[in-house]
């Protein structure tokens, strides 16, 4: 499980707790990746380290976002199948469990992705996601499923394939999208926040989901292009 961490000092222990009684210890490896927290997360996941011999932590020397923690996270990876879970239980272990089962049973099958069957949220904030991936899927030639995160579970084959791609901003959705691979979606149901708060402000998310469509659509530099020759076009005639 590659679990990224920003200001989770509450949820780290709860997070491994319910791993233990998810799966075997033999049978999972946490790679939990500390983003730069503030507050006493490292010190929470070093004791984790120091106690449990399959929890492995990497730690950021700023808070570089929650995609780089996933970079990071799948560099260090060993498992034969790895998952990207949030650290704040919103996402249940048990899921992953079902997800590996899904794997097993289904050799031609390398990614199961879940996707949120209801979210609790504003209308406002529902109506803005909505728009988002109808924007994005129409501009793009990734095809994202509208509700999927990047709470994944898949084969090393689709961990080398993500690694292989050094991109410098890391668009985990459209990423998963563009390297292809048979996936299967689930659907899943949030939970509350174990403790708290989230890390996404509005301003945060408008940023990220212009930074997506500029990675994955060539469409704003075509409108550059085009406005800049219409100006020049203009400064000649007046020229
Ligand atoms: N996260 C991170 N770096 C950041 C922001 C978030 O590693 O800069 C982690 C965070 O600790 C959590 C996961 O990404 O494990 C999802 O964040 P959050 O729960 O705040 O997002 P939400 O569930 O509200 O979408
Ligand atoms: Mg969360």
């Amino acid at each position: 499980l590659i679990v990224p961490c920003y200001n989770e000092a509450q949820n780290v222990d709860a997070f491994y707790d319910r791993c233990l009684q998810v799966f075997e210890p033999a049978e999972f490896e946490v790679i939990f990746v500390n983003d730069g927290s503030k507050d006493d997360t490292y010190k929470k996941l070093q004791h984790l380290h120091e106690e449990y011999s399959n929890v492995l932590v990497v730690n950021f020397s700023r808070n570089f976002g929650k995609e780089a923690a996933i970079y990071a996270g799948l560099h260090y990876a060993t498992g034969t199948y790895l998952s990207i879970i949030d650290a704040d239980l919103q996402q249940d272990p048990e899921i992953v469990k079902h997800m590996t089962e899904i794997l097993e049973k289904k050799p031609d099958v390398d990614v199961v992705a879940a996707y949120q069957k209801q979210r609790h949220e504003g209308k406002f904030m529902a109506w803005c996601k909505d728009h988002f991936y109808r924007f994005i899927n129409r501009l793009s030639e990734v095809d994202l499923r509208e509700n999927a995160s990047d709470f994944r579970t898949f084969r090393r084959n689709v961990q080398e394939a993500l690694l292989d791609m050094p991109e410098y901003f890391r668009f985990s959705k459209g990423l998963f999208s563009w390297v292809g691979f048979e996936t299967e979606y689930i659907p899943y149901v949030a939970a509350e926040r174990f403790a708290g708060t989230t890390k996404w402000s509005f301003a945060k998310l408008i940023k990220y989901a212009m930074e997506g469509v500029i990675s994955f659509s060539t469409m704003p530099l075509q409108l550059a292009t085009f406005c800049g020759a219409l100006v020049s076009v203009f400064a000649i005639v007046y020229g």
